[in-house]
């Protein structure tokens, strides 16, 4: 029996779909390409800042830029005044070109090459640091104005992370921050968690307040606190998640391929994107006591937040055409144009399960429905951008189109490269002109 995991019911992706767009964009891109939604990027970042305003706490929101490298979401944080986090020189220059302000730059990342320091510093950007040297080198710098920096705490429950200071060193960076007078400005904590659990969040937080507490009596700001990101995004229905969980097994892949339930993204989470914030911030750390919220607004602390893949959430797809079909014993081998690079899940050991929706040249064809895995075009036997056997409602052909939904966090282009001299997929930024939808290239 073939498992279907369909994308949560999306109308304006379907108006889009409907409306003969994508397929004229194929034919005039010449080949496979993601189309992106910045409407939907600021309808996530206004939902997370609903969050701190329901919850009566001072809060900012930087948007970590590595989720997708397209141009069109760093414009909306230009346009509402959002932050953004970068952790490398191209991310801080693309940042600024695109109009954030350099105060409104996090600048994240393990030791972090000199040239960033520098030119972060002198733009007046809030540095997360990671290690004793490099806040050495930091200080050493003469960036002609005191540098704004964040602590990172190594995360006492994830003891296999390789980020942030320990009880020890952070001591000793408070010790030399307070030792530097003016030419550092110390505005508080940091951290990042792996996993998309509210508590262990809400209990660190509460950690880092105390910590801006006792920080302030040596004299430092200390008045901030980043929770970094991890808000989970919730791409299918629960029923539909549990029965796959609990029924997947090789009979359901190409060539017999194994998958460890537990190396899936979490593709259904009932409390996901600016709920989870909400959650948070209502959470108790330490599991008693005021809530976060509330000792947020006690100690006077800012909470920052830098979400990547939520403020992403149905913030764009990718489109590959079906370059051929071939049958095999009880199911067929779909090939599109495109590879599997631009679908990064596919290199973790893992898959990206919402089910690539089938567009035809023309909607409502009738047939037989067609199980097929999604191969891409390169000389890899490895190169699947769907291991799965979907069940299409009929038999793709040359021509039709796949639409990978809700691509935009992570799965777009961090893997991409023009293997066999394949070029990259362009991205197209899709608005609405009244109701017509109207595109664009990012640049
Ligand atoms: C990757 C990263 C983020 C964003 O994580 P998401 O899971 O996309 O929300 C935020 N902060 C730091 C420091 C990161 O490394």
């Amino acid at each position: 029996m073939a498992l279907t995991l369909p994308a949560h019911p999306d109308p304006l992706a379907d108006r889009i779909h409907d409306s003969g767009l994508l397929h004229e964009l194929a034919h005039g891109l010449g080949g496979p390409f993601h189309y992106l939604l910045p409407e939907r990027f600021d309808g996530n970042l206004a939902a997370f800042r609903a969050a701190l305003a329901d919850a009566e706490v001072e809060g900012r929101v930087y948007y970590a830029k590595k989720a997708n490298k397209a141009s069109a979401f760093v414009e909306r944080c230009a346009a509402a005044g959002a932050g953004v986090d970068v952790a490398s020189l191209g991310e801080l220059r693309d940042a600024l070109g695109h109009g954030v302000r350099g105060e409104d730059l996090v600048v994240t990342g393990p030791a972090k090459h000199e040239q960033l320091l520098r030119v972060a510093a002198r733009q007046g950007a809030l540095i997360a640091v990671d290690a004793l040297d490099e806040l050495q080198r930091l200080l050493d710098l003469d960036a002609g104005r005191p540098a704004r920096v964040l602590l990172r705490r190594y995360p006492p429950a994830q003891p296999r992370s390789r980020f942030g200071l320990d009880d020890a060193h952070l001591h000793e960076a408070l010790r030399r921050c307070a030792a530097a007078g003016d030419a550092v400005r110390m505005e508080g904590f940091a951290f990042h968690l792996s996993g998309y659990a509210v508590q262990p969040r809400a209990d660190l937080a509460g950690e880092l307040v105390e910590l801006c507490l006792e920080a302030r009596s040596s004299g430092l700001s200390a008045d901030r606190i980043s929770i970094g990101g991890g808000f989970p995004v919730d791409y299918v229905a629960a029923d539909a998640w549990d029965t796959f969980l609990t029924a997947q097994g090789p009979g359901h892949y190409h060539g017999g391929k194994a998958f460890a339930a537990g190396d899936f993204y979490p593709y259904h989470s009932p409390v996901a994107g600016a709920e989870a914030l909400r959650a948070i911030l209502a959470a108790r750390p330490g599991g008693t006591g005021p809530s976060l919220a509330e000792r947020l607004r006690q100690a006077g602390v800012t909470l920052l937040l830098e979400p990547g893949r939520a403020l992403l959430d149905r913030a764009g797809s990718s489109v590959f055409p079906v370059q051929g079909v071939k049958d095999r014993a009880g199911y067929g081998i779909v090939t599109v144009d495109g590879t599997s690079l631009s679908l990064s899940e596919q290199w973790f050991n893992s898959e990206y399960l919402p089910d690539p929706v089938l567009l035809g040249e023309r909607t409502g064809r009738a047939g037989q429905p067609y199980r097929a895995c999604v191969g891409g075009a390169s000389c890899l036997d490895s190169d699947l951008l769907t291991w799965r056997k979907i069940a299409f409602p009929a038999r793709p052909r040359v021509g039709d189109l796949l639409v990978y939904p809700n691509t935009a966090g992570y799965q777009m282009d961090s893997n991409e490269s023009p293997f066999h001299e394949l070029p990259l997929p362009p991205k197209v930024v899709i608005d609405h002109h009244g109701d017509r939808p109207r595109w664009r290239l990012d640049r």
